[in-house]
């Protein structure tokens, strides 16, 4: 069995949200009642009408808690493929133009694309947006709702009203924004949504995109033609249990806690990256001269786990390009990002704060004498 303790130390404090929420105890619940269902939904008899009705039930309280119609949701595996999905079909005869501080995810699935800047405040710049959109093809804009390093969000029914403007389609990444600011997908005009069932306390491995009412989406996955033709492969009955589990019991959390702790860390000599209109639970800490990397080690060996920027399958801590297009070059390589979890306690804030400053002291004579 692997534990937190595998590695040397139990991890005291979790605030590393934005990579993976804890697991709420309804989502566990409802993950171990889906393992219990032998049947596959796709199946006639008996067994595979009850997989097909949980299958429904998880389809229809996601639906409900998002203001969207079941039947536009398509399950799939998290929400990279989610963004992949949408970014295939949607980009095919259009150019695509992605905001300069879109994850990875995006990133990766739009090879080619146009990287449309933000503003000092992290949101997208709308005049260049536009002017994008006046020149050329019609095109597909990707924005994310809410930033993984940062929380800053960016202005989507704005952009959404650009884009239909110019007959543009939008794709919205908001995997970091579910479960934690009301979502009502309708009221964001987007032509596809993103949504990743472990960042809202629910299990790894289950994702869905939503589709704009009456939008035909191609298959990335052909297959069997599960998810109405849209998804082929068996869906994922458990995760997708726990994914709506865990989306009907989350609740916005109130930013109290993070401006506590930032406000101790700014004390301290931290520089907030991105402080307008932002999640409640994310701040990104800078620390100028202090590399990333060595602050997430020396806040982990202290008990608190955080990161650096992106959490990045390698393990390897490269400068944000998040923070560069802000225009934070001298910032890029020493953030930290602390999320805090849904189940996060007022202790964080003590414990942040005296490993902070733990490590601060270890970390800034070292780098005084450097310079
Ligand atoms: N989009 C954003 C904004 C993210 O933060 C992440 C994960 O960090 C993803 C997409 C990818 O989601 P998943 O881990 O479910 O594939």
């Amino acid at each position: 069995m692997f534990s937190e303790k595998t590695y040397g130390h139990s991890i005291v404090i979790y605030l590393d949200a934005n990579a993976s929420e804890p697991l709420r105890s309804e989502a566990r619940d409802a993950v171990v009642a889906a393992l219990a269902l032998t049947g596959n939904p796709a199946s006639i008899h008996t067994h595979g009408r009850a997989a097909r009705a949980a299958l429904e039930n998880a389809r229809s309280a996601i639906a409900a808690k998002l203001g969207a119609a079941p039947a536009d949701l398509v399950f799939c595996s998290g929400g990279t493929e989610a963004n992949a999905m949408a970014i295939a079909a949607l980009a095919q005869g259009r150019r695509v133009l992605i905001g300069a501080t879109e994850h990875d995810a995006v990133r990766a699935a739009s090879p080619g694309a146009t990287t449309l800047p933000v503003l000092p405040d992290g949101t997208l710049n709308l005049d260049a947006m536009r002017d994008a959109l006046h020149s050329g093809p019609p095109a597909l804009v990707c924005c994310m709702l809410a930033n993984n390093e940062t929380g800053v969000l960016h202005p989507i029914e704005a952009i959404a009203a650009l884009c239909r403007e110019h007959g543009a389609r939008l794709h919205v990444d908001a995997v970091q924004a579910a479960g934690r600011m009301t979502l009502h997908v309708p009221s964001l005009g987007a032509d596809t949504v993103a949504l990743s069932g472990h960042k809202l306390g629910g299990p790894k491995g289950a994702g869905v995109l939503v589709l704009a009412p009456g939008l035909h989406l191609p298959a990335l996955i052909a297959g069997g033609g599960q998810e109405r033709g849209r998804r082929g492969g068996t869906p994922p009955l458990p995760a997708i249990a726990g994914f709506a589990a865990a989306i009907t019991s989350a609740m916005p959390p109130s930013p109290a806690l993070r401006d506590a702790l930032e406000q101790a860390a700014q004390a301290d000599g931290a520089i907030v990256c991105g402080t307008g209109s932002r999640l409640p639970n994310t701040t990104c800490l800078a620390l100028p001269g202090v590399k990333a990397e060595t602050q997430v080690i020396s806040l982990d060996l202290a008990g608190i786990a955080v990161s650096a920027g992106a959490a990045c399958s390698s393990g390897k801590v490269t400068a944000s390009h998040v923070l560069t297009a802000m225009g934070l070059t001298n910032l890029a390589g020493c953030a930290i990002r602390v999320s805090l979890p849904w189940n996060v306690t007022a202790a964080a804030v003590p414990a942040f704060c005296a490993a902070y400053e733990k490590m601060l002291a270890r970390a800034l004579p070292r780098t005084a004498a450097a310079t």
